[in-house]
């Protein structure tokens, strides 16, 4: 378990894997799984920047 970086919600992770992205379930942040181990989650990088506008 870990906390969103946006919110600061609890985020249950204990099966991502490194890499994978996912929406804080919370306030809808993308989030990307960093790492594992340690456990490290991130706001995912946009790659659009009008994204959702
Ligand atoms: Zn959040």
């Amino acid at each position: 378990m870990t906390n969103c970086p946006e919110c600061d919600a609890s985020v249950e992770v204990g099966a991502m894997i490194a890499g994978e992205i996912f929406p804080c379930r919370d306030c809808g942040t993308e989030l990307e799984v960093i790492g594992t181990a340690p456990m490290s989650i991130e706001r995912a990088p946009k790659e659009a920047e009008d994204w959702g506008e």
